[in-house]
């Protein structure tokens, strides 16, 4: 709150409120649910600090990953996203606040967009290893379908296409329309979802729209096609092992990687962490499958990942593959690693074979320092780079044709605003302000803690 990293609101959680912090001058909205578009951390990562009556809509796919992440992670505020573990200060003045190992974590209730399964309710319902003695129990919150809660709107949830599975769009109805993209695009598969919203979105007067990629530096425009080409393409040039480095929640770009790996007589190795999100979103019956998936045995205390144990061990034991095997046959696998995964790189010790970066350019100074530890991992090792490249000077740069962005592309936010219509827009997740202002008239920058009302 000092650091203005959360928005000044009395809306929080009381536990998390050491003695000297008052909250109390600030507004204290009525809040009747988080619509949530999506479980990228940019957007669901600070509804751990929510006060616990506050309900989340969100759709199953979302729910699935928010729990997976939380369960195969490591725990911090701004990942109790589906559960929480409460606080109460540990000090005599109350400015230390710690967890009670005798207390139960305890779940967030969930508004589903579509009628929760039960496989969904039983996902999250208890937490990998809380059986052991003294193990943390979970009390599993409320989870509900959206139509049956009573919201004083009414609500619609649409699916649109972004690099993550279960992204939606939302309609508000009340006295006035509002529609919100959250984050979409119209160039992956599944654009026509998106389009679809765009149509019903006709009727919203008010349309909150993201502008990621709205501004003037518009590149080369890949599509999900167009870059499973060119990664398949690099693999099919490449001697030795391949590295292929996506989003670790993009399934739609592990999709394209899984046909290279079949088209090009390798095996894809996904980590265990990946696999447990994906058994439980093929559980809640989205397009995510496990099939013909390898794992990378990881050199790690296993004893403290009962999600491993439990889940990934006990229905896929069969799949692991382990560093000797991979150093013995590199030609024979992809793995799906990231620059944070580089450690393991120690224990193959593979000599050449190629890296392909396929995720988004670095935006910031800590991204462009990793890509430089990155370049180092991979001279040590006589991995050749694709998708970004240091030159002599060091100067960094990316090839935009092993990625796809996740978002719109400045001509499509136009194409959409324009076929909606609406009497206002509202830009938000943009830089890019004036870039909208500048293209249409009825533009509503908002600022934060202020209110708006149409
Ligand atoms: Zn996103």
């Amino acid at each position: 709150m000092y650091l203005d990293l959360l928005p000044r609101l009395n809306i929080y959680r009381s536990d998390l409120k050491p003695a000297d912090l008052s909250v109390d001058q600030y507004p204290t909205l009525d809040v009747a649910a988080v619509l949530l578009s999506h479980a990228h951390l940019d957007h669901c990562g600070n509804i751990g600090m929510l006060r616990e009556d506050i309900p989340v809509v969100a759709s199953p796919e979302s729910i699935v990953i928010m729990k997976g992440m939380q369960d195969a992670g490591i725990s911090s505020l701004e990942s109790e996203t589906a559960y929480f573990s409460p606080r109460q200060p540990l000090d005599d003045q109350g400015l230390y606040l710690g967890s009670d190992r005798s207390k139960s974590y305890l779940g967030r209730n969930f508004c589903c967009t579509e009628e929760p399964c039960e496989a969904l309710i039983a996902f999250l319902s208890r937490r990998p290893g809380q059986d052991g003695r003294n193990a943390k129990k979970l009390q599993p919150g409320r989870c509900c379908c959206y139509e049956e809660a009573a919201f004083p709107f009414g609500i619609s949830a649409h699916p649109v296409d972004h690099s993550i599975p279960g992204a939606v769009a939302y309609m508000l109805r009340g006295d006035t329309t509002v529609a919100y993209t959250g984050d979409f695009r119209v160039h992956g598969r599944g654009a026509e979802a998106s389009r679809d919203f765009i149509r019903q979105a006709k009727e919203a007067s008010v349309l909150i729209i993201e502008g990621t990629r709205a501004g003037p530096s518009e590149g080369e425009r890949s599509s999900e096609e167009s870059v499973r080409e060119e990664c398949l393409k690099a693999v099919e040039d490449s001697e030795g092992l391949v590295i292929a480095d996506f989003s670790a929640r993009n399934f739609e770009r592990l999709e394209a990687f899984r046909e290279i790996a079949s088209r090009t007589g390798r095996e894809l190795v996904a980590l265990a962490k990946d696999i447990y999100m994906l058994h439980r979103l093929q559980d809640v019956g989205g397009s995510c499958s496990t099939d013909g998936l390898r794992i990378y045995d990881e050199i790690t205390d296993r004893s403290r990942r009962k999600w491993e144990t439990e889940v990934v061990q006990a229905e896929y034991g069969d799949r692991y593959v382990d560093h000797a095997t991979i150093r013995s046959n590199p030609e024979g696998y992809i793995l799906c690693f990231s620059f944070f995964d580089m450690k393991h790189l120690l224990d193959i010790k593979p000599q050449g074979g190629t890296y392909i970066y396929s995720a988004c350019e670095a935006f910031n100074e800590e991204m462009e320092i990793d890509f430089r530890r990155l370049w180092q991992w991979l001279q040590l090792f006589g991995i050749k780079p694709c998708g970004f490249s240091l030159d002599e000077e060091g100067t960094l740069s990316f090839d935009g044709r092993y990625h796809a962005s996740g978002h719109a592309s400045g001509e499509d936010i136009v194409r959409a605003i324009e076929e909606i219509d609406p009497d206002w827009i509202v830009p938000v997740h943009t830089e890019a302000g004036e870039w909208f202002e500048k293209r249409f008239e009825n533009v509503m920058r908002v600022e934060e803690g202020k209110r708006y009302e149409f």
